[in-house]
């Protein structure tokens, strides 16, 4: 079993690593909207998995592409210690998007059955992905924080359900070793930067059952008597499988069973030859999943009976996942060091699993006798006003109401989703692998290779974010706003700022800063993807910046003790606000008085963290629950 450093040192080792985040953040943001722009099929993530081996070699990890398909898997050896697997999942969904947004996917392909299809990043493998390399540079930059082996692993076909078993099969442990512990990440349905932990079952497991009747072809219209309508059949088929979950499960087990697909015939007096469905199944436990599959064989075999079928149906569960169940020990560790990194009111304990498909499990190797421990956890990504404005009186009814994953307007409220991610996965990373003592100064691996990060098309997303800056004089960019509060700030110790005059002051040298910028004004011709966005972004502002309407927000806010909730309810009642902006200082972070009355001190919210002297987390804070009870 790994061992956990204590949570305050890693909040330490995390705030000191994530100094770095602002160096970085506009590369991986920029990725982001890149891969968000591009989204690509299970199993066809040729240019998503390229530019992830671009990132992980340039950060100085060994890099092997094609791993189980179109994986890749990147090791960064650094001393004695703990194997550490990091996993992100790279594939899209054949889904029109229709979020709006200015970097909405238009991106078309052929899906595995042939048929053309509109492609979207639904499900937030682009934001997965993004954070995953942002973390693994981060990390790589920061060697002398941490010992172990860092071992990135880059998933293809999550939405298949198959792609971990794909990567196994392809001699992922044999060839790059066993790791001590996985862990992983994906967006949640929770206010935007707010982090959801559950020990135990944290998804369910899923399965697609595909159903062909046959019946044998005749005028529907001049001699109905002589066929047999397999659309008469899996009409009774869909009705009876309704009494499934209402008659054959017991009410206190949790399980979704929903006919998507059901496709039969070309003509109105044709009786076709046979019907086709797809149904999907969801459930908490291995017991009610086979209870599902058996009731609806049976079924499906008794219409087909009923009917005097020609030729006996056939029933394929052609995709499964089993359960994420948590390793409960590790959750604790790894919440714990979340809180004392974020502060309490950024971190709650999901009380009820998701059912939601994952094949992650899979990386823990369910049914060895020695398994891999393995935490999934979720990163909040509903736009705070989104929330505010869903219907519902409990936070569970807004839950359920807001745009969830796998939606055509699924749209994660983007920089404190991927600011939350990129600090979870790094601390959750240091939390095995930080070091128990021992100081040390980050560097980022792409800043440290004076380069900014180029995408296939030649278009630096480096580029876009740094025009912005500098052709942004009237606007309210949040950027700005920060970078100004560095220039202004001269009495206060702020790093960043350090590190920002460093780089203006930096002539004579190779100051990366500089030479992206020089990158950019020189770049003319290129239409990077990402200045829509932020030109987006910069047409956006009636003046208010989003630091500072958070701002205004912590301020209003100061008679409340918003920052002392530790019931999640309440947490997601009145979520704390998103954090944004690079720079938490006192010009441009919240208020001072945003802290918890007995917490740690709060002048660095996420993803920032505390700063580096941070007191013990409060005496209060609640010892994780482990799973609460099932009647399994
Ligand atoms: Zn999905």
């Amino acid at each position: 079993m790994p061992q956990a450093v204590d949570p305050r040192r890693v909040a330490e080792h995390g705030s000191e690593v994530m100094r770095l985040v602002d160096e970085i953040f506009p590369l991986v943001e920029g990725f982001y909207v890149d891969l968000h722009r591009n989204p690509e099929l299970s199993y066809q993530e040729h240019r998503t998995s390229r530019a992830v081996a671009e990132w992980l070699s340039r950060a100085g990890y060994e890099v092997t592409t094609g791993v189980g398909g179109t994986g890749v898997v990147g090791v960064l050896r650094n001393g004695e210690g703990p194997t550490v697997l990091l996993r992100c999942d790279m594939d899209a969904l054949p889904l029109e998007e229709q979020t709006g947004l200015p970097y909405a996917s238009t991106a078309r392909g052929t899906a595995a059955d042939g048929q053309e299809v509109p492609i979207m990043h639904a499900c937030g493998h682009d934001a997965h992905t993004a954070c995953l390399v942002g973390a693994a540079d981060l990390l790589a930059g920061s060697r002398d924080r941490w010992s172990g082996t860092l071992m990135v692993v880059a998933q293809p076909g999550q939405e298949t359900l198959d792609g971990a078993e794909a990567m196994l099969a392809d001699g992922l442990y044999e060839r790059f070793g066993r790791p001590d512990i996985a862990l992983a990440q994906r967006v949640g349905p929770q206010p935007a930067g707010m982090i959801a932990h559950r020990a135990g079952v944290i998804l369910g497991m899923s399965s697609t059952v595909r159903v062909r009747v046959f019946g044998s072809t005749g005028h529907g219209g001049f001699q109905p008597q002589t066929g047999v309508d397999p659309v008469v059949i899996a009409a009774s088929i869909v009705t009876r499988l309704q009494t499934i979950v209402a008659r054959e499960v017991n009410p206190s087990e949790m399980a979704v069973l929903t006919v998507g697909v059901l496709r039969a015939g070309v003509r109105s007096d044709l009786v076709p030859s046979e019907a086709y469905l797809e149904i999907n199944t969801r459930c908490l436990n291995e017991r009610v999943a086979d209870r599902l599959h058996a009731a609806i064989e049976r079924v499906v075999r008794a219409e087909a009976a009923a009917s005097a079928a020609p030729r006996d149906p056939e029933v394929t569960v052609v995709r499964a996942s089993g359960l994420t169940r948590n390793d409960a020990e590790q959750t604790r560790a790894l919440t714990a060091a979340h809180r004392a990194y974020f502060g309490d009111a950024y971190v709650i304990d999901l009380p009820e699993p998701f059912t939601v498909g994952e094949d992650f499990g899979v990386f823990g190797l369910p049914g060895d006798p020695d398994p891999v421990p393995y935490v999934l956890w979720l990163i909040g990504s509903t736009p705070h006003e989104v929330w505010a404005a869903a219907p519902g009186t409990t936070p569970f009814d807004k839950l359920a109401s807001v745009p969830g994953s796998h939606s055509s307007h699924f749209a994660p409220d983007r920089e404190p989703t991927l600011r939350a991610g990129l600090a979870a996965l790094t601390i959750a990373a240091l939390t095995y692998l930080g070091r128990s003592a021992g100081p040390g100064r980050a560097t980022s691996g792409l800043a440290r290779n004076g380069r900014s990060f180029t995408l296939d098309e030649g278009e630096s997303t480096q580029n876009t974010d740094m025009r912005a800056l500098l052709d942004d004089d009237e606007g309210e960019s949040t950027q700005n706003t920060d970078m100004r509060a560095l220039l202004d700030d001269d009495e206060g110790e702020s790093t960043q700022n350090t590190d920002m005059r460093a780089l203006l002051d930096d002539d004579e040298g190779e100051s990366t800063q500089n030479t992206d910028m020089r990158a950019l004004l020189d770049d003319d011709e290129g239409e990077s993807t990402q200045n829509t966005d932020m030109r987006a972004l910069l047409d956006d502002d009636e003046g208010e910046s989003t630091q500072n309407t958070d701002m205004r927000a912590l301020l209003d806010d100061d008679e409340d003790e918003s920052t002392q909730h530790t019931d999640m309810a309440e947490l997601l009642r009145d979520p704390p606000p998103p954090p944004r902006g690079p720079t938490q200082g006192t010009e441009t972070g919240p208020s001072s008085s945003f802290r918890p009355p007995s917490g740690p001190a709060f002048s660095a919210p996420p993803p920032s963290g505390p700063p580096v002297d941070a007191p013990p987390p409060p005496p209060g804070t609640q010892p994780h629950q482990d799973e609460p009870p099932h009647h399994y």
